[in-house]
């Protein structure tokens, strides 16, 4: 099956009974899985795709979840990580060279194509995007 197959299958089988349980990222935050970091400070981390989709595709993630398994389930308490998580991703996109364009990405639920219930910013670029997504 083609990639974006795969990944399509993933989010349908990662529906989720337990948005509030861990994920893979608690292990990529504590470093249990070693992320390429590519930006980190104390409120979020930047590391690279493991299946990227573009020359560069960067997941952005607050290291501490509260409750934000999808950007459907923010609340007003978020505002200033989901502020940071787009701010992370214009650093890291000015970092990667992007100068030209990218393209920020946030999928959710399972017709959205969410795999992962630890809300992440994709941060895609070093490719001409094309629209509509599919
Ligand atoms: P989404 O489909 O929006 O939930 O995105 C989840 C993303 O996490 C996918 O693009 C996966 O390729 C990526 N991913 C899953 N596991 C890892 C990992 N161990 N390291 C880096 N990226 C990962």
């Amino acid at each position: 099956s083609t990639p974006m197959a795969s990944e399509k299958q993933a989010a349908l089988a990662a529906t989720p009974s337990d948005v509030d349980g861990p994920t893979i990222f608690d292990k990529i935050i504590n470093k249990e899985i070693p992320p390429t970091v590519v930006y980190e400070d104390d409120k979020v981390l930047a590391f690279r795709d493991i299946t990227p989709q573009a020359p560069t595709h960067i997941l952005i993630i607050p290291k501490v979840k509260d409750g934000l398994s999808g950007l459907s389930k923010s609340e007003e308490r978020h505002f200033e990580i989901l502020g940071r998580l787009l701010y992370t991703a214009k650093l890291v996109a000015k970092q990667e060279g992007l100068d030209d364009g990218f393209r920020v990405v946030i999928n959710d639920g399972p017709k959205g194509c969410q795999s992962v219930y630890h809300i992440h910013v994709h941060l895609l670029g070093g490719r001409q995007m094309n629209w509509p997504p599919g």
